[in-house]
């Protein structure tokens, strides 16, 4: 069986963590901790990064920040994960859930437009398969209405949008480093805050409600308990593990590319029953490769396709279930049709695709789809 994921694993990560087991800081904001924000604050030019035990916690965070009160609405995808609403939700706001657009699985000034209204505080955007929603678009919404924007960007590391790093371009945004994702530390994630205004308070969020990462620097002489927060910071046994990751993120990505290209030179246009190949990236964005996907016509064929693929050794997975018509939501949601989001939440399909995968099983698959 081709699996349809597995996590990769550079070599590095166990002597990383032992260097962990014999240093005097295993818990967070250590040596590992620290080289992985500079990584991304330098690499990508984030103003702030905070690496958090996942990307539900970071998402948690950029909520808590935005300072919601009872009654506010927060527009966010609803063919998305269940934490992109679930954050916001925790800190009481109301979920208007946005469709997707007919050529791209992300939300769009068009769909986010009608949902803003008096209460409307911030529109949450996900970044579906590291390609970038249309930012200047939102963020011209956005400027014009006085809006925060959260870049739900789970899916987008180093995936870029006009030459501007996805992450980099909303008040706040969440990366997660769970095993399905490009990069991993099993369960992991990070906030990034680009908004000057955030940065002392992400810090506090981060530290239990306390002042310690500013004492640890010096900047005050003792610290205590100054605002909310929780213990959303990692150990440096994750920070390890994730350190040798991004130590090869060329290399990974490079080679998550040259997959993604031999599906799309051997599939694009060629397929039967009405599927198509995964939509153009758009010129504004580029392709990080953390995806590659088909949508069929139909659920029936989709399903048809899946048990096609496995009964040959195969395993895809679909995507979404909406959130909109989920058990936990459908009685909150404010009744309207979503129906692009539903047809994704029908319709998509995505092939294995991870670092070992060999160049010998791609060409299999792709056989197997021609032939379907
Ligand atoms: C994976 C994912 C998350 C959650 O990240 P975790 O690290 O699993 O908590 C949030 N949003 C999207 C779009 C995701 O794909």
């Amino acid at each position: 069986m081709i699996p349809f994921n597995k996590p990769y694993f550079s070599g590095r990560e166990l002597s990383y963590i032992e260097e962990v087991c014999h240093s005097d800081t295993m818990s967070g904001n250590g040596h590992f901790t620290k080289l992985c924000h500079g990584f991304f604050e330098k690499r990508y030019g984030f103003r702030k990064c905070l690496l958090t035990t996942s990307g539900t916690d970071a998402l948690e965070m950029c909520a808590m920040l935005c300072e919601l009160r009872p009654g506010d609405e927060v527009i966010v995808p609803s063919y998305t994960f269940v934490s992109s609403a679930l954050a916001f939700l925790r800190e009481g706001a109301v979920v208007r859930f946005a469709d997707s657009g007919s050529e791209m699985p992300g939300i769009t000034a068009e769909t986010i437009a009608p949902l803003i209204n008096e209460r409307t505080r911030v529109i949450c955007v996900v970044h579906y398969a590291g390609v970038a929603c249309d930012m200047d678009a939102i963020m011209a919404l956005a400027a014009q209405y006085g809006l925060l924007v959260v870049e739900d960007a789970a899916h987008a590391i180093d995936a870029y949008y006009k030459g501007k790093p996805l992450g980099s371009i909303g008040h706040l945004a969440a990366f997660s480093f769970h095993e399905t994702k490009n990069i991993s530390s099993g369960e992991g994630g990070m906030l990034v805050v680009n908004d000057e205004r955030f940065v002392r308070r992400s810090e506090i969020l981060w530290e239990k409600g306390t002042n310690r990462a500013e004492f640890y620097r010096g900047m005050v002489n003792k610290y205590g308990w100054c605002d909310m927060g929780s213990s959303f910071l990692p150990s440096e046994f994750n920070a390890a593990y994730l350190w040798a990751q991004l130590e090869q993120l060329d290399d990974i990505q490079g080679r998550r590319l040259h997959i993604w290209h031999r599906y799309d030179e051997a599939l694009r246009g060629r397929l039967s029953h009405g599927i198509q190949v995964m939509m153009e990236t758009p010129d504004y964005a580029t392709n990080n490769a953390h995806m590659y996907y088909l949508v069929c016509p139909s659920l029936k064929e989709r399903t048809s396709l899946m048990n096609y693929l496995k009964n040959h050794g195969v395993q895809t997975t679909f995507h979404y279930l909406p959130l909109h018509s989920s058990t936990y939501y459908k009685p909150r949601h404010d009744g309207r049709p979503l129906p692009e989001c539903d047809r994704y939440g029908d319709c998509l399909v995505r092939l294995p695709l991870f670092y070992e995968l060999t160049d010998k099983e791609i060409d299999e698959i792709n056989a197997l789809l021609l032939a379907y």
